[in-house]
């Protein structure tokens, strides 16, 4: 959470950045599911949801980092409920207990498992990073597909593995007009549902950094899908998201990064 503001000289607003999770189908049209992490419910809220509470002061974009937020009064409740911002500080001093809301990458692109590893390899390129969760039809992760695995699934099927040569009788050719002889049949389409190593490993957002980094270590992944209550992806960690928290909590200046790991 950061805050804007003061505005007419009051307190400083606080606000929610919002995270979006992009889900692609085999239609190549895609989804977008809006939320933030509501402090208050202690859990994700839908933009609409927040727009309709009593709360919600405005959508705010900021230019620079090119996030929209969610405005909202949240300051004086979370200070009577004795609630401190769980990101205080972490500029200054490495907070292990931080939560993963606010570290995650918020845009996250994710994929249903009938999109073929052509439009997963097309993504990765288009959108500048190396793995994407696959996700069931209510948006909730059932695997991960990486650049690796599109590599693999390319070395694999080779430029013939998927083709079939075949010689038809000759009552067969009559029916289809076809002349007798060998036929390439359309390439069987591998998807994201072949490729992916199935989901074993994810963490809800309320989770700590510490426990995300452990966990990635302990499991050897270089990315976590990050859930919210309802089990819907709503972010991913990287290894690199790791880093670069480390060293703005160190006190560096690290820009947000142009590729996502
Ligand atoms: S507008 Fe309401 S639901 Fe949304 S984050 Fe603020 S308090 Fe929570």
């Amino acid at each position: 959470m950061t805050t804007l503001g003061p505005i007419n000289g009051e307190h400083p607003i606080p606000q929610h950045a919002i995270r979006s999770a992009r889900i692609v189908g085999d239609d190549g049209e895609a989804s977008v599911v809006a939320t933030v992490y509501c402090p208050l419910k202690e859990r994700s809220a839908t933009v609409p949801e927040c727009e309709s509470c009593r709360r919600f002061h405005a959508l705010h974009f900021d230019a620079a980092s090119r996030t929209t937020s969610v405005v909202c009064h949240t300051e004086r409740a979370m200070s009577a409920m004795g609630s401190a911002d769980p990101l205080a500080g972490v500029s200054e001093h490495v907070n292990p207990a931080a939560p993963l809301s606010g570290i995650m990458s918020r845009d996250v692109i994710c994929v249903r498992p009938e999109v073929t590893v052509d439009e997963v390899a097309a993504l990765l390129i288009r959108h500048g990073i190396s793995g994407m969760p696959v996700v069931d039809a209510d948006g909730k992760p059932i695997g991960m597909v990486s650049r690796a695995d599109v590599l693999r699934a390319a070395e694999e099927r080779g430029d013939t593995e998927a083709s079939e040569r075949v010689s038809l009788h000759p009552d067969d050719v009559a029916p289809l007009d076809m002349e007798q002889g060998f036929y390439v049949y359309e390439p069987v389409k591998i998807t994201a549902r072949d490729v992916m190593t199935p989901v074993v490993v994810q963490l809800h957002e309320s989770a700590s950094i510490r426990q995300a980094a452990s966990l990635m270590a302990y499991e050897g992944v270089h990315r976590l899908p990050i859930v919210s209550d309802d089990g819907k992806v709503v972010g991913i960690l990287s290894s690199l998201d790791v880093l670069r928290w480390f060293g703005r909590s160190c006190g560096y200046l690290i820009p947000p990064g142009r590729r996502r790991a």
